[in-house]
């Protein structure tokens, strides 16, 4: 048996035989195969995500530009504001959630005010 020195790319064992191999074993080549495909979907996520938050914050600097404004919350649903997706939350004493959007506070009421 002969060794080339390369190692598998999942588990680090030396790797004999053909030199396009990569993988010592299918289940190492199963893993990473496993691994990349989470990956990927862990960043596409992370980029829609991004993509939301940045069409939020875009659409609450439309929707004030003096910085501080009360308007309907339909007007913004229309707008394709994604309440969902906030950068941080903060919870008062009395159990009110504040949701924020970069720096874009929304009060959530029938008519939302918007600080920035
Ligand atoms: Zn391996």
């Amino acid at each position: 048996m002969e060794e080339d020195g390369r190692e598998c790319l999942q588990c680090g064992s030396l790797l004999a035989g053909s030199s396009d191999k990569r993988f010592c074993s299918d289940q190492c080549r199963a893993a990473a195969g496993n691994k990349r495909k989470f990956k990927d979907e862990r960043e596409q996520l992370m980029r829609s995500i991004n993509v939301m938050l940045q069409k939020n914050r875009h659409i609450l600097r439309q929707a004030s530009p003096q910085g501080k404004i009360t308007i309907r919350r339909q007007v913004l649903q229309v707008s394709g504001f994604g309440f969902r997706h906030f950068t941080h939350l903060y919870r008062t004493q009395g159990g009110n959630n504040y949701h924020f959007y970069y720096g874009y506070l929304l009060l959530p009421e029938e008519k939302v005010l918007i600080f920035n």
